[in-house]
């Protein structure tokens, strides 16, 4: 099976190396040379767009979001004008999924399959080739493709048809970012209120309001640590996403929206590629408090 991959970034470079890892024909393709040719030295070839569409029996993106993602594949000399009848297309990038199941319809009218699969788990993960995949798209293409995906992750699962992977990455990110912002909130109130918020985490992590995101971010915020991780603008990207796709089909997302204007806010005092759990900064701001020094 011949893979071709373009976007080559924090995620994209880890995950071509696992797929040369597992020996697959890999060419790759990014704005970026240096990331072209950091994967080529790993064993890829380097291919243009239309080189990876006439070629590629699997063409994989990994790009920032959907306006890149539609660039791409549907532009004018997009890798879609170069695809024939039985390839694969699968998108492991965030993006909404009101673009993927456009990207689909444009593919099914030349016979083309597509898959959307992105990924939780971060950079670490992307290396250790244990992502998590959240995948939409046909049974049947899933089943066939769900090995070379393994080859990048430790979980792979379908969630429904074309969207649904995209759709459930959503629901991943309004977790995340509105439980990062009730972790903050509550720290703030616990040391307005004379309680270190570090005894406060101890006390209550084994409980039901532990959680990953809480084990992951609390020593974040009490260190005053805000590298990256995830960055702000990104989940900015995601939310956007994520009221996007709420408005189209009528969900109401009060809590992403209101979370969102704060990553807004964290944006607007160059903060944009601060770790997400710098929400933090923004109690601290209104408070006059660091959390927990
Ligand atoms: P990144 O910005 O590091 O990489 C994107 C790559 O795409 C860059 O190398 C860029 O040069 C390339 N690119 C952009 N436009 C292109 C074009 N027209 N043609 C060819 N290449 C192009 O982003 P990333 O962190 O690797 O994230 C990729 C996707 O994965 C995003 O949707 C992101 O939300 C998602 N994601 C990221 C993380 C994370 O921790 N970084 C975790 C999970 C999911």
């Amino acid at each position: 099976m011949k893979i071709g991959l373009i976007g080559l970034g924090i995620m994209g470079q880890p995950m071509a190396k696992n797929i040369l890892k597992a020996s697959y024909d890999l060419t790759v393709s990014d704005l970026n040379t240096a990331a072209v040719e950091a994967v080529a030295a790993c064993g890829a070839k380097i291919g243009t767009k239309e080189e990876i569409g006439k070629s590629c029996d699997v063409v994989l993106t990994m790009l920032p979001n959907s306006p890149h993602v539609k660039s791409v594949m549907l532009g004018q000399d997009g890798v879609i004008n170069f695809m024939h009848q039985g390839q694969v297309f699968i998108d492991m990038s965030s993006i909404n999924p009101v673009a993927s199941k456009e990207i689909a319809a444009e593919l099914a009218k030349k016979g083309i399959e597509m898959l959307d699969a992105p990924v939780s788990g971060g950079e670490p993960k992307a290396i250790d080739g244990t992502l998590s995949f959240m995948v939409g798209g046909k049974q049947e293409v899933f089943d066939a493709h769900k090995a070379l995906l393994e080859t990048m992750g430790a979980s792979v699962v379908r969630c429904g048809d074309v969207g649904a992977g995209n759709t459930t990455k959503l629901a991943n990110q309004i977790i995340v970012a509105c439980n990062i912002q009730a972790v903050a909130e509550a720290f703030t109130l616990a040391q307005k209120a004379g309680v270190d918020p570090q005894l406060v985490f101890e006390a209550i992590k084994g409980g039901l309001a532990g959680s990953t995101v809480m084990n992951a971010k609390a020593p974040m915020m009490i260190a005053g640590n805000d590298q990256p991780g995830f960055k702000i603008d990104l989940h900015i990207k995601d939310l956007n996403n994520a009221l996007d796709c709420a408005h189209t089909v009528g969900a109401p997302v009060p809590m992403t929206a209101e979370v969102q204007e704060i990553l807004q806010w964290l944006h607007g005092r160059n903060c944009g590629d601060n770790d997400h759990s710098a929400i933090a900064k923004y109690y601290e701001y209104l408070t006059d408090i660091k959390i927990g020094r």
